[in-house]
Formats: C-alpha cells, sequence, structure tokens
C-alpha cells in the first residue's frame, strides 16, 4: 500500500475537523459498540466478564504491530482489559474508597479529551480556563473560603493536593528553597492514621522522611491534640523550622477527623510564644472529607430531606469537625472519590491566592510560553501540560447535584452505613469496632459461638494474657472473610474488604477487622442485611 492509502484509512479514524454528520454517526456508533461490548460483560455479579490472573509474561513481550489496525479491531481489544473490572456502583461491592462515575462526569472527560485543552495557561484552554476558575470558586464557598480571596489548581491526584500544600509551607518556613534548596532543618507533622502520601512527598521534596513527624491518634483515629503540642514545642525549642502541620480530615480507612479548631489555636499560640517570623503552614488533607460540606447548613433539627436519626447524628457530627475547614490555609480536594468523577480529579485551594506565588518561576525559564492571555497557572504549576479532563468532570458533577443532590448521595451513604451497624450490632455473634464513627466505612469483628461479645472487645483490647485468644480471632476472621467473599464471587451476597491492622491493641498487637466502605448510591438496605446474613452463615459453616 502506498502511503497516501494508508493516510486516508487513518483520517478515518478520528474525529473529523470539519463538520460531516455521516461521519459524525460513524464516531457515535463506534462509542455505542464499545459500550456494546462492555455490557455483554455484566451479569448481576459485582465484576465484568470474570476475574482472571494477568500474564504478565506475556505482556512483557508485546510489540508494536507492523500494519494498521480498524477502530473496530482495537475497539474490541481495548474492552478486553476491562474483563474482572469491579463494578464500583453495584449494590454488591462494599469494597474501597472507590467512587462509581455519573454520566456527565463521563461526558466532561470526552469533551476534554477531545479538543483537549491544555490548562497551563489560557491560549491553550480557551474558556476551559475558565471552568477551572468556576470550579475553584464554587469549592472555595463550599468549604468556607472568601472565593475573592482564594485561589487554587488541579493537580495529578490527592497526593499532588498535599504535596501543593507540603511545598507552599515550606518555602514560608525556609523562604527560596526553590532556589537553594532543602534546608535539614524541615520538619513536617501528620497523624498516624494520615494517608502515607505524606511519606512520599517529604521525600521527594528532599526534606526526607526522618524529617516527616508521625503524631499517634486518638480511638477515635484523630490526631492526639497533646502529643502534638509537645512535639511541636520540642521541634521549636531544637530551632527546626515548621514546614507545615497536615490535618487529615477524612482518613482513609476509618474516617477520622482531626480538630482543625484546636490546631489552628495552637500554632497562634507558638508563633507568639517563640516569636516565629513565619506562620507554620496548616494543610488540611480533606480529599474524602470535604463534600461533607453541604451539610454545614443543614438545618438538622428540622431535617428537610427526612434522614432517619442515627444519619442525623453522623452527619452532624462530620460537620462539627468539617465545618472548620476553612482555618487552614489549604485544603486538597478529590472529587474522584467522594465527588463521583473519573481519576484524575483533584484541586488543592489555598486560602491567600497570593500564596501560590511562593511557587512561581521567573518568564526568562519559560521562554516560549505565557507572553499573552489573562489566566497562566502554568507559571507556578509544577505540570506544565495540565489536562482539562478533571476540571469539566469535577464542573458537571458540581452542576448537576448541586448541594441538594449530594446531601442526597451522602446522607443515603451514611444511612445505609448505620443501618448496616444496627444490623451487626443486633446479633450476637458480630461487633462493631468503630461505633461512634461518622464515615461510610464500618469495621467490625465476628465471633465463634459460645464467645461473649459484649466483653470480648475490651478483654482483647486490654489485656495481654488473651493474646492468643485475639490472634485466634483474628484468624476466624479472616476465614470470614474468605467465605463472604467466595460466596460473592458465585452471586450469593456482597464483596467486601478486610484491614490486617484496624488498630493495635494495647499491647501492640494488630487487630484484624472486616470491612465494609459504602460508596455507591444503589446500595439499599437489602444489601446491607445480605452482608449481615452472609456473615452470620460462615459463621454457621466455620464453627
Ligand atoms: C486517597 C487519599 C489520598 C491520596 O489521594 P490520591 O488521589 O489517591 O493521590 C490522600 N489522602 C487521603 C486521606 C486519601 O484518602
Amino acid at each position: 500500500m502506498t502511503y497516501r492509502k494508508i493516510l486516508d484509512e487513518i483520517r478515518l479514524a478520528f474525529p473529523q475537523p470539519i463538520s460531516n454528520t455521516i461521519h459524525d454517526s460513524y464516531f457515535i456508533h463506534s462509542m455505542m459498540r464499545a459500550l456494546d461490548q462492555v455490557d455483554t460483560l455484566k451479569t448481576h455479579l459485582p465484576f465484568l466478564g470474570s476475574i482472571g490472573t494477568g500474564d504478565f509474561d506475556a505482556a512483557k513481550k508485546a510489540e508494536l504491530p507492523e500494519d494498521i489496525s480498524t477502530v473496530e479491531e482495537v475497539t474490541t481489544d481495548l474492552v478486553s482489559y476491562l474483563q474482572g473490572m469491579t463494578i464500583f456502583g453495584h449494590p454488591r461491592t462494599q469494597q474501597n474508597v472507590i467512587a462509581p462515575t455519573t454520566i456527565p462526569s463521563l461526558i466532561g472527560v470526552l469533551l476534554a479529551s477531545l479538543h483537549n485543552p491544555n490548562l497551563c495557561w489560557d491560549a491553550s484552554s480557551q474558556l476551559v480556563a475558565l471552568a477551572e476558575v468556576e470550579v475553584i470558586a464554587m469549592t472555595s464557598q463550599l468549604v468556607g473560603y472568601d472565593a475573592e480571596q482564594s485561589g487554587g489548581v488541579f493537580t495529578f491526584g490527592g497526593t499532588g493536593t498535599t504535596l501543593y500544600g507540603v511545598k507552599i509551607g515550606l518555602e514560608k518556613a525556609c523562604p527560596e528553597t526553590m532556589h537553594k534548596g532543602t534546608p535539614e532543618d524541615a520538619v513536617v507533622f501528620v497523624s498516624d492514621a494520615g494517608h502515607y502520601c505524606a511519606a512520599n512527598i517529604t521525600g521527594w521534596l528532599g526534606i526526607g522522611t526522618n524529617n516527616l513527624i508521625t503524631i499517634p491518634t486518638t480511638s477515635e483515629n484523630e490526631m492526639d491534640i497533646e502529643l502534638l503540642e509537645q512535639e511541636l514545642r520540642k521541634a521549636l525549642t531544637d530551632e527546626k523550622k515548621i514546614a507545615c502541620i497536615i490535618a487529615t480530615l477524612g482518613t482513609t480507612d476509618a474516617f477520622g477527623l482531626d480538630n482543625l479548631l484546636h490546631i489552628v489555636a495552637l500554632r497562634e499560640t507558638l508563633v507568639d510564644e517563640f516569636q516565629l517570623d513565619y506562620q507554620p503552614h496548616i494543610h488540611a488533607d480533606a480529599v474524602i472529607g470535604w463534600a461533607w460540606s453541604v451539610f454545614n447548613n443543614y438545618d438538622f433539627e428540622e431535617n428537610p430531606l427526612g434522614f432517619r436519626p442515627r444519619t442525623i447524628r453522623a452527619l452532624a457530627g462530620a460537620c462539627r469537625r468539617i465545618q472548620h475547614l476553612s482555618l487552614a490555609d489549604s485544603v486538597g480536594i478529590d472529587f474522584h472519590k467522594t465527588g463521583f468523577a473519573p481519576y484524575i480529579s483533584s484541586l488543592v485551594l489555598v486560602k491567600d491566592r497570593t500564596d501560590l506565588d511562593l511557587l512561581k518561576r521567573s518568564p526568562e525559564q519559560m521562554p516560549y510560553l505565557y507572553h499573552f492571555g489573562q489566566y497562566r497557572p502554568g507559571m507556578f504549576t509544577l505540570e506544565t501540560s495540565r489536562a482539562g479532563t478533571g476540571v469539566l468532570a469535577a464542573l458537571a458533577n458540581l452542576k448537576l447535584f448541586g448541594e441538594e443532590g449530594l446531601r442526597a448521595i451522602l446522607g443515603h451513604i451514611v444511612e445505609m452505613t448505620q443501618l448496616l451497624r444496627e444490623h451487626l450490632e443486633g446479633h450476637e455473634g458480630t461487633t462493631v469496632l468503630n461505633r461512634g464513627n461518622f464515615g461510610t466505612v464500618t469495621l467490625f469483628r465476628a465471633y465463634p459461638v459460645g464467645v461473649d461479645t459484649f466483653e470480648i472487645k475490651r478483654q482483647e483490647f486490654e489485656d495481654a494474657g488473651n493474646r492468643d485468644i485475639l490472634i485466634a480471632h483474628n484468624a476466624y476472621n479472616k476465614e470470614i472473610f474468605q467465605y463472604v467473599n467466595s460466596e460473592a464471587m458465585e452471586g450469593r451476597g456482597v464483596f467486601i474488604s478486610t484491614t490486617d491492622c484496624y488498630r493495635k491493641t494495647a499491647y501492640g498487637e494488630p487487630i484484624v477487622a472486616l470491612k465494609s466502605f459504602i460508596l455507591s448510591p444503589f446500595v439499599d438496605e437489602e444489601d446491607v442485611k445480605t452482608v449481615v446474613a452472609k456473615v452470620l452463615e460462615a459463621r454457621e459453616a466455620i464453627g
């Protein structure tokens, strides 16, 4: 074939640059075929097709094909890679903090991919840049920032949002590290229930993981404020520079909520007392918890949306901490977690947009960009090219849901979580470990017939004399987990997950727990009851 003939075929594989309605139909039809093929992978089970193990040895030998393929061939090939994927929206998966995605957010991703805006500046993104500014404004108001003052930028994940927070804080505590490099006396604080990305970030920024100070958490999974104070005082006495205090609002596994009000007050006290010439930066890692802000001004007494009393209590309990988000200097938000958008859709907000200037490069360093336009985040972002996909996905969902929709969806999953706990507590064989927790994760344990589940939790936790019993019950719960999930594989029951260390006992032994993480709006009371029924059935089967 001459190259011209090949080119003609390849041109058909692009959306047409000049309107061509016949070709548009082909484009849409191609996508429909892809979706149809995905649909044939759906059964009553909560995953696509069948779960197998990938042949990584064969994958390592993959070669570039010699000849061109058709759109249809490539489509079928691509769909095959979805085999075994969990259907995160399925009512019978309660495994992890992975969100099902809405149709408008998918359309957002498609549109941004179709015309490829680059958010490094408005000259290459046009009005998609405006969409970013709108999402920043809406979200600022939601968390309680003054949108006139605040700023923000979409970045490469929740990890990226914390990276921005820590980097800004580092520049405040140790000016000009951008030029001079990171000094050895910078330290960062985070709770032991905070996300491990803090270790990654201190490592990558050159602060060093040895300078990440981890503060133990209380039984409510929030940072122990007295220990934080001790460690901060110690660091300041040792003439360390506090680059950042990371407060986690919504820990990944247990929805622990750090007390920002206290942390900020503590900062003010220490700045005065130690006569600091900088304000230690406080970053709120709220990538999970941010969405609860929609309840900040909900009338819990009137309860117009009709949630059950236990739900109201959990929502109000979360808001007690979330309402103080605006006290943080910066906040991380993942729309791809509790915002029901596809990966990656993450936004870091700063209370004072001039903080972002601390990250600016000089124009001489970027000779071929930013000569005109009025929106130039590329002057300070870590990234050079930034996709518009996350922005349009986030905007789509904020518009789709509004305050009311987010309230309904979050309220519902909290309600289902509370119901699950109620049912688990209604049986003598099961006990909830994080009873007072406000999130949508439930950590629980099952015990063999004959064990006094009212007493056992305390006995196992406090008394080292019960170490062997604890270890036996750890193994027992792993067996329960195996049973429940192999039943779910057969279409009988619900996928849950497990954690090897819900927390450690007073004598340092890890406590294994069963875990239900509800994030799908499709979960309903019947699915919740099924979890309990299956655990009880496993208990009968195992003995
Ligand atoms: C998920 C998570 C992160 C990391 O976010 P990514 O979007 O996965 O990079 C950080 N902090 C918390 C609390 C998280 O749950």
